[in-house]
């Protein structure tokens, strides 16, 4: 007796083989796939509690996002346009707003809506950094995103770890609307990343915990001292080593270097470094030589800045997945998206059009980075006693029939999130027919227009208008946004 028994899909199952089953069928006893394959293959005396009908749908891994931010989703398009060529301030405003204007409601408020989005776009598991570079001085704030997100059913990975500078910090910790001004040291961010990770990581069966810094390398916008990167890295690393974690973080051009030449030992396949960009010939061989994983957003401003060299480090030999970086100021977690930008990309920069092939821009959403984080053995692709994390995706549409042959090529080309209609996760069915099973929908979009009015109301209604007054968006060329935080 099966739990539950998926029959008449096309399964993708993107295991080794790289086995497609059209039609076929998927049995879940309790969090655990049971059996799968050809619907010639099963037994007609099987029984299952609930028997779900998949035909015209495909059968496949839940995706894996391994990098966005906690608290983005309530900040999309605040100063959008606020690059240009005197500089841009929207890292500076996303500090000010996450240090000194959020209150545990905010994180618990947002962490339910992007788990909510990222599910519904067919994202079982979801890479989460605590706010722009993280807010480490509150264990508080990621207690209450892990709730709001963990509640959804969704497998979510988060973190705190070493935030960019000046130091020391000043964050402001609100509590019933009144802000409480306090102090944040170096020695304290170190303490409190342990600490969540102490009292985080494997508290609910989807939770897990990492050290996050923000940047490993030396801080780009706070030039710090060399000794103080060296024994922040150090401390990054001594965290992820001790509680046998994997370390993830953003990285850029010579930080690479920094930490290959200093730190060394924190560099290997269990660390993922994010955009990556404008690397010279050297680091490109060291991810190879590491093992490092450069996680790579297609959609992110920071690869619209410099060039992250996918394909040189591909090359060489090293391992390259894709993720969202979502969701503030541009982008959504349609993951969907950004394997067909990922793709147009790559190609159009090399000139060659049979680079970036469906079948390995699925991996690289799926089974790649499941590995990164230390999850290939229990998610990633379809196979006996693996962990049961699936999804559906409704073929029966006008953009992706009529479906058959090439199913693979038909998906990565031309379906997109809201295609996705039921998410299984541990064995659990956690959205079905697009609707969310464990939470109420309507109930996480009015707390987050209340943790948004919330957050206006502390900024104050000239800060709002200074955030949102975008000029020239008809034109040719975007005004840059005046910078309110300019002395
Ligand atoms: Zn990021």
């Amino acid at each position: 007796m099966f739990d539950i028994l998926i029959i008449n899909g096309t399964v993708i199952t993107v295991d080794q083989e790289h086995n497609i089953y059209q039609p076929g069928f998927v049995a879940i006893k309790a969090d655990k796939i049971a059996a799968l394959g050809h619907m010639y293959e099963l037994p007609a005396e099987l029984e299952a509690a609930k028997i779900i009908d998949a035909k015209n749908h495909v059968v496949m891994p839940g995706l894996v996002d391994g990098h966005g931010h906690a608290g983005h989703c309530l900040i999309k398009t605040l100063a959008e346009s606020s690059d240009g060529p005197d500089g841009g301030w929207w890292g500076q405003m996303a500090e000010d707003i996450y240090f000194r204007y959020t209150d545990e409601f905010f994180w618990q408020a947002e962490g339910a809506l992007a788990a909510a989005e990222r599910l519904k776009f067919g994202i079982t598991t979801g890479v989460s950094m605590l706010g722009s570079t993280p807010r480490p001085d509150h264990l508080g704030n990621l207690e209450a995103h892990f709730n709001g997100a963990i509640k959804t059913g969704i497998r979510q990975i988060s973190g705190l770890g070493a935030c960019d500078g000046p130091w020391p910090k000043k964050p402001r910790i609100w509590r019933n609307g009144q802000a409480v001004e306090t102090t944040l040291t170096p020695q304290q961010m170190v303490a409190n990343t342990e600490e969540s990770v102490k009292k985080f990581n494997g508290l609910h069966k989807r939770q897990i915990c990492l050290p996050m810094p923000g940047n490993l390398g030396i801080d780009t916008n706070y030039p710090e001292d060399r000794e103080f990167a060296i024994w922040k890295n150090r401390e990054m690393g001594r965290i992820a080593q001790e509680y046998n974690l994997p370390l993830h973080t953003h990285i850029q051009g010579g930080g690479v270097q920094f930490v290959y030449d200093t730190t060394p030992e924190i560099l290997g396949p269990h660390t993922s470094l994010t955009h990556s960009t404008a690397l010279s010939q050297r680091e490109i061989e060291i991810f190879a030589e590491t093992g490092a994983v450069l996680m790579h957003g297609p959609t992110t401003r920071s690869n619209i800045r410099a060039r992250c060299p996918v394909y040189e480090v591909l090359r060489a030999g090293g391992e390259v997945v894709i993720v969202t970086d979502g969701t503030a100021p541009d982008r959504s977690y349609d993951i969907w998206r950004d394997m067909k930008i990922f793709q147009v990309l790559h190609r159009a920069h090399e000139n060659d059009s049979m680079l970036a092939p469906a079948g390995r821009v699925l991996e690289m959403c799926t089974i790649r980075p499941a590995k990164a984080f230390d999850l290939d053995k229990k998610i990633g692709t379809l196979e006996e006693g693996k962990q049961a994390d699936l999804i559906l995706v409704n073929v029966r549409q006008p953009h992706l029939a009529p479906f058959g042959p090439m199913p693979v090529q038909r998906l990565v080309y031309h379906a997109q999130g809201q295609d996705v209609d039921t998410v299984i996760i541990d064995g659990q069915l956690v959205m079905e027919e697009r609707k969310l099973l464990l939470v109420n929908e309507e109930a996480i979009l009015d707390d987050a227009e209340g943790a948004y009015n919330e957050l206006a109301d502390r900024l104050g209604s000239e800060m709002m208008a200074a955030l949102t007054d975008a000029k020239g968006i008809y034109d040719l060329r975007a005004q840059q946004m005046a910078n309110p935080y300019k002395r």
